[in-house]
């Protein structure tokens, strides 16, 4: 007999409402996540409520963050913050390791709300201690209440280019310069969903403005090519670009930092439904390789269900209705096929999918189009010089790489037999997404389905053995009676 009906992974927008809907279905629930508290990347509990540095105020994130929590707080729903999931067995077996040791429970249907991982496609001079994630900031700011550096590049594609120079701003650091990789044609083809989403679209002219008003120097279509630690601070070398991400002939432009804050988008986090072998495919636009689901999030496994940016990045508002989805399809899966009681009946909770349905797809539209500027360009891959280091992990350059592909390794996992990319603490979530693309577009003509993806394996996270073996005395451990001479 399951523990519970559901174990739901992740607490972020759409671990949370996959847990309140089903759990005001009736279900039994149990909700897993690595933080100490509910929120995920973009409704991060902060550390400190009163920031530590210069005055950066709350923001919106902030307020629905505090909604969620408290919402979660009301419902029946068990939680384990602070404990990190580090496998999943086929029957629904969740096994974490928590502050006491660790935790396992069972459950009937496993909801899967992992998020995502940044992507950082390597330049020279990436590893430089000072170059930090563009979304990485997004933690030190929210979470920690502090600035990434006294002053700050801020460098890469997509939304967080903009609202983190805006928050370090606002929290009275210097932002030099910012360097986006989008063009003014690529930001513009993103107007007909900005306007579906005043509110956001009030939010991104307000950080549009922190950054005029800060006279911070904005190169569009330019990319970071190198850094260089000096006495002074981090040497940036940036270059123009084409639309495709590589860099061209022109204008190149040192700026001098202490901290670098470079993101090339976010990739989805599929391990868990990769290791319990879910049907998966490519989707560029998705972020990566995500398992194949229909609306409501169920995946081509019998009561595995898949929710939010972990399922294709589409955002966090997305990812909270995903979520409320998933949370519905899995109480009416379970109450239909199982026969479980549930306290709502079929009928109500079905009645609730259409607006639900209509509520994701209007936020998705706005998402999906912001993800399109952080979407991997094949020629920024193209342009990774030979020496750079691509798996920070193990140390291989793009250069060893190239060397295995053309002594024939054929797809991901080939790759990382032969090189040891992918095989380090950060199994690939850092490295794996521009490998791919590298070995796909020297070997198979471009096709990343045919380059495959990285198997999943346990331990799904890096961890210690004190963390699966918890707290024990060697008094306690009972000594088998000495066997009789
Ligand atoms: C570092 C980072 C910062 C970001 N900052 C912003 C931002 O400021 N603004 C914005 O609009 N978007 C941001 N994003 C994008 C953002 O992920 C979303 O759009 C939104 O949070 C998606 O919600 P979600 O519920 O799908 O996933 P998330 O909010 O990412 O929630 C997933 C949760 O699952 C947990 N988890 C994953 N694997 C495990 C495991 N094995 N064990 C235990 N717990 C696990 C994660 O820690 C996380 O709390 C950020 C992304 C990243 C990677």
């Amino acid at each position: 007999m399951p523990d519970f009906d559901v174990l739901v992974l992740g607490g972020g927008p759409a671990g949370v409402n996959a847990a309140l809907a089903a759990s005001a279905a009736g279900l039994k629930v149990a909700l897993f996540d690595e933080n100490p508290a509910a929120g995920g990347q973009v409704y991060r509990d902060p550390v400190y409520r009163a920031p530590i540095s210069s005055a950066i105020p709350p923001t919106g994130d902030l307020q629905q963050g505090d909604t969620l929590r408290h919402e979660l707080d009301q419902s029946a729903v068990i939680t384990y913050f602070n404990h990190v999931v580090w496998a999943v067995t086929a029957d629904y077996r969740v096994d974490a390791a928590g502050p006491a040791g660790p935790v396992h429970c069972s459950g009937r249907a496993l909801i899967v709300a992992t998020g995502t991982t940044e992507r950082v496609v390597p330049f020279d001079g990436w590893t430089t201690p000072g170059v930090i994630g563009l979304a990485a900031a997004t933690i030190l700011l929210k979470s920690q209440g502090i600035l990434p550096g006294r002053s700050t590049l801020v460098a890469g594609c997509g939304p967080l280019l903009a609202a983190v120079a805006a928050k370090i701003i606002e929290g009275g650091g210097k932002v030099e310069a910012i360097a986006d990789i989008a063009g003014v044609g690529d930001w513009g083809r993103t107007l007909p969903a900005m306007v579906s989403r005043p509110d956001l679209m009030r939010e991104g002219f307000h950080w549009v403005r922190e950054i005029w008003s800060a006279g911070v120097p904005t190169l569009s279509r330019h990319t970071l090519v190198k850094v260089e630690q000096a006495h002074d601070g981090l040497h940036a070398t940036l270059a123009p670009c084409d639309a495709a991400g590589r860099p061209i002939a022109g204008k190149q432009r040192s700026v001098v930092a202490d901290c670098i804050a470079v993101g090339h988008g976010l990739t989805p986090s599929s391990e868990i439904t990769r290791l319990l072998r879910a049907e998966h495919r490519y989707s560029r636009q998705a972020g990566g390789w995500i398992a194949v689901a229909d609306q409501d999030g169920r995946t081509s496994r019998p009561r595995l269900y898949v929710a939010g940016d972990g399922a294709g990045i589409a955002g966090a508002a997305a990812a909270g209705h995903h979520g409320t989805l998933a949370g519905l399809a899995c109480a009416i899966d379970l109450g239909t096929h199982l026969g479980t009681h549930l306290g709502t009946d079929a009928a109500q909770l079905r009645s609730r999918v259409p607006a639900a349905r209509q509520a994701h797809a209007k936020a998705a539209r706005f998402g999906r189009s912001m993800a399109q500027l952080m979407a991997l360009r094949p020629g920024h891959t193209d342009s990774i010089e030979p020496q750079t280091i691509v798996c920070r992990c193990e140390d291989v350059t793009r250069a060893e790489i190239d060397a295995a592909c053309d002594a024939g390794a054929h797809d991901m996992n080939q790759l990382k037999a032969w090189t040891r990319c992918g095989m380090g603490p950060c199994q690939g979530r850092t490295c794996g997404d521009v490998a791919a693309e590298l070995l796909a577009a020297r070997v198979h003509g471009g096709s990343r389905e045919r380059a495959g993806c990285l198997s999943a394996r346990t331990p799904l996270r890096p961890m210690t053995v004190e963390a699966l073996t918890g707290n024990f005395s060697y008094d306690d451990i009972p000594i088998p009676m000495a066997a009789p001479l």
